[in-house]
């Protein structure tokens, strides 16, 4: 091994023996807001990250609701967490479909009266290795920004009031970080007005997929200033990152008791079918930082992007 390869190694050997210490601190007792009566939402949880969420979370003593757009699948890996003598309960859930959604939403309602809290996971990513192909930026928008904001709009109606407050937790990436070093857009008055709650809105966050998309089907998208890696997945993830932001702040203006806190994690570079089975890291710890974002007990965390190593990055 060269003397670079061999710094690398080690580096990455001592990030995950930390990522594996960080998940070894457990919750005091005195921390522990939550109980088995409180309900967390996982979606695109028959697999991968949202799975590994779900049975961390239903480790900790809460009910989840697994979803899963296909329902014998989701049935299955329920089945799973169920023998293992979790609190586990299951539901068909496809994010980009109304009708699903609104069913969903029904189903909690007459079943559990209400959630407390909603993990953001279901996602998708057509290119692997260095790979950049647009063939389904739409679908990369549609499912991991429209469907990510489809589940925020839904659930907030039915999450529950409660002293330590309901809370949101988007997967989402680093590769959308508004100022990352090595992928961001490039014009930097957008940049600007993306940066600043007094700038920021729905209504930009939408006008800035859509343009990109625009380019994409005209075929202007490589000298439109868009992230050069994962060009629609950084896209659709930097307007989670930026979506989060702005419902953070308007979830912010809630009263005391009625307060929801949103956050985003970057999970890392993980073993799943996303990534072809090439990441560095398991499901099960890139979920942990996940599920210490649903169940933290510092109430004043929101709006934030968080690494797997529990660190901030926004
Ligand atoms: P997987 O491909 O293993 O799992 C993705 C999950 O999302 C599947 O359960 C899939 O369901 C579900 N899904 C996709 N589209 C929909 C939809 N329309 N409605 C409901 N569910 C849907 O990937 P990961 O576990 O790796 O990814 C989980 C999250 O983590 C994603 O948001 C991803 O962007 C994010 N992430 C992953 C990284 C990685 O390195 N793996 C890095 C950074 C972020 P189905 O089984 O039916 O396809």
């Amino acid at each position: 091994m060269t003397g670079k390869k061999e710094k690398s190694s080690e580096k990455r050997e001592k990030r995950l023996q930390e990522i594996s210490l960080l998940r070894t601190i457990p919750y005091s007792d005195h921390q522990r807001w939550w109980s088995e009566e409180t309900l967390a939402v996982v979606t695109g949880a028959n697999r991968g990250i949202g799975f590994e969420i779900a049975r961390q979370l239903a480790g900790h003593g809460l009910t989840v609701i697994l979803t899963s757009r296909d329902t014998g699948v989701g049935i299955e890996a329920a089945k799973v967490l169920q023998e293992g003598g979790f609190n586990v309960d299951v539901h068909q859930l496809n994010i980009l479909d109304e009708e699903s959604v609104s069913e969903f939403t029904k189903w909690i309602k007459e079943k559990y009266g209400g959630v407390d809290i909603l993990v953001n996971n279901a996602g998708v990513n057509y290119n692997i290795g260095s790979g950049n192909s647009m063939e389904f930026a739409k679908q990369v928008i549609d499912t991991n920004y429209y469907g990510t904001k489809n589940m925020v709009k839904a659930m907030i109606p039915f999450m529950r009031p409660s002293a330590a407050g309901a809370r949101i937790v988007n997967v989402s990436s680093r590769l959308g970080k508004l100022n990352g070093r090595r992928s961001r857009i490039e014009d930097e008055a957008l940049r600007e007005k993306l940066s600043n709650l007094e700038t920021l809105s729905e209504e930009l966050i939408d006008n800035m997929v859509s343009t990109f998309l625009q380019q994409v089907e005209d075929n202007t998208w490589q000298s439109g200033g868009w992230p050069q890696k994962f060009t629609d997945y950084a896209v659709s993830k930097l307007a989670v990152n930026l979506y989060s932001m702005l419902m953070a702040n308007q979830l912010a203006e809630r009263p005391e008791g009625g307060k929801i806190y949103i956050n985003c994690y970057c999970p890392g570079w993980v073993k799943t079918a996303m990534t072809g089975w090439s990441g560095n890291i398991s499901a099960e710890h890139a979920a942990d930082t996940g599920v210490w974002l649903a169940l933290l007990p510092n109430k004043e965390v929101t709006g934030k992007l968080f690494a797997e190593r529990r660190e901030l990055k926004l």
